[in-house]
């Protein structure tokens, strides 16, 4: 057997993980400055956690990995996170919070048994936030703003944000009524999904990817000619919202997304660059009622995105963006020989209790061997322990961007690590081209 991973998986690399500490960190101090809090749910859920009734999305009628064990409890590998948080959101009664909306942030592997292709696998991982408790036009211009400052902030500029609002109840209704209307003369020509969509969710006819550039489609009633006063007026005040924020963006009235409790607001976050093809949407989200009361709670609504984080990378790889590589070695612990093996250990568990990043060698190498080593990690300093320092209690501490070099006791080690490193800092931050400071 060739051990492989499952097709649409990936194994996520030592050498890539930078990229995705980088992204993480971003989107940890963003949504702390925003002060949404950290939730994780179960990986699997119930499945009628997320196949609720008539749900007509291929996510849920098309791609769920759905197993039962005992074959009783049917499970579902989550595929999205806006259920299980609803779902956690009425478990813990945090609709009873003083504080409302309650604001929360998720980052983890969804599961969906899509077609795999660039930008598309079947374990892919999500960033995205909800937050529930709370209906204001204002809020959903908040929402999509952190979206946009956390990819902006990664250094994304090839982006598009796509706007639609998809109305309240009564709006939605007679849209959706004008929409089967309007599709009923060329349903026998349309796509098998197509055919379900009429009959369960008419608004996801303008999602379909087939049947896209049909004359019925292009020619499809728009969703602004049937929002009521009310619906409007919401939309307004998100355009205002974005407008007031300076955040770009452009009114897209085909845009319905994927879930069916979606009402008001929807968006999505496109990358522009040529090389992201048909898989360029990177965050997506929107304001939904309903689901809240779905799971036995009370009738509140919410506002969320998700973003897909392989897609994040590949869109800022796509515009050159360089997320940083991982981090160096502060100090490679040389060691020479057997009985300076066990000294070296208490060195650098010394030098790691002071918060500096150490390895040392484990194999016996050569002296050259090791500082092969030190060049491949980027060391900023070596500390050497001979065999006759153990006679002497000393050490030799190596500065590799100067090659100064001191000599201290054992003892001494943390603090002469200290200097040399503060004046290596030092000489970063003002010895540049027009310094002065004179070193
Ligand atoms: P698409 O139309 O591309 O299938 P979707 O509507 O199914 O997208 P959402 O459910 O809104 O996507 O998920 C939010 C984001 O998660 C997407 O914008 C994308 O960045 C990412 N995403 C969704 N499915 C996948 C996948 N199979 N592989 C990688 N990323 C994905
Ligand atoms: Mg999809």
């Amino acid at each position: 057997m060739n051990y492989q991973t499952p097709r649409g998986t990936n194994d996520i690399l030592p050498k890539d993980m930078s990229k995705w500490h980088r992204i993480e960190d971003v989107i940890r101090q963003f949504t702390y400055l925003y002060d949404y809090k950290e939730i994780r749910t179960p990986i699997f859920e119930d499945t009628a956690v997320f196949k609720r009734g008539n749900d007509s999305s291929d996510m849920v009628n098309k791609e769920m990995y759905t197993f039962s064990i005992n074959g009783k409890d049917s499970l579902t590998l989550r595929p999205e996170m806006t259920a299980g948080v609803a779902r956690s959101f009425v478990q813990h009664k945090m609709f009873a919070e003083a504080d409302l909306p309650v604001k929360t942030y998720y980052v983890g592997p969804q599961f969906r048994y899509e077609r795999p292709q660039k930008g598309r696998q079947r374990i892919f991982h999500q960033f995205g936030v909800e937050v529930i408790g709370a209906k204001n036009a204002l809020l959903d211009v908040e929402t999509i703003a952190l979206g946009y400052s956390i990819v902006s902030a990664l250094g994304m500029s090839q982006l598009k944000v796509l706007l639609n609002t998809l109305g309240d109840d009564e709006s939605r209704a007679n849209y959706k009524q004008a929409l089967k209307k309007h599709f009923e003369s060329d349903l026998e020509n349309l796509c098998g999904d197509c055919k379900r969509r009429y009959e369960q969710n008419p608004l996801r006819l303008l999602d379909c990817k087939v049947d896209s550039k049909r004359e019925s489609m292009l020619q499809a009633p728009k969703m602004s000619e049937y929002l009521n006063e009310e619906s409007s007026a919401y939309f307004t005040q998100v355009c205002e919202g974005l407008d007031g924020l300076g955040i770009p963006y452009e009114i897209d009235d085909r845009l319905v997304r994927g879930l069916d409790y979606y009402t008001h607001t929807v968006f999505e976050v496109i990358s522009t660059n040529d090389q992201m093809g048909s898989q360029s949407t990177v965050f997506a989200g929107g304001r939904y009622d309903g689901l809240v009361e779905y799971f036995n709670g009370p009738s509140m609504s919410g506002i969320g995105f998700a973003m897909g984080i392989e897609r994040l990378i590949l869109a800022l790889e796509g515009e050159g963006v360089d997320l940083g590589e991982e981090s160096t070695l502060d100090a490679y612990v040389m060691c020479l020989s057997q009985t300076a093996s066990l000294k070296s250990l208490q060195i650098i568990t010394a030098l790691r209790a002071s918060g500096f990043s150490c390895e040392r060698d484990y194999l016996q190498r050569s002296f050259k061997a090791q500082f092969k080593t030190v060049d491949r990690k980027k060391a900023k300093c070596v500390v050497i322990i001979g065999e006759k320092d153990l006679e002497t209690n000393t050490l030799t501490i190596k500065r590799i961007a100067d090659q100064k070099q001191v000599v201290c006791s054992f003892d001494d080690v943390v603090i002469e690590m200290d200097t040399l490193m503060s004046e290596d800092d030092h000489q970063h931050e003002c010895c540049g081209e027009d310094c002065t400071c004179g070193k």
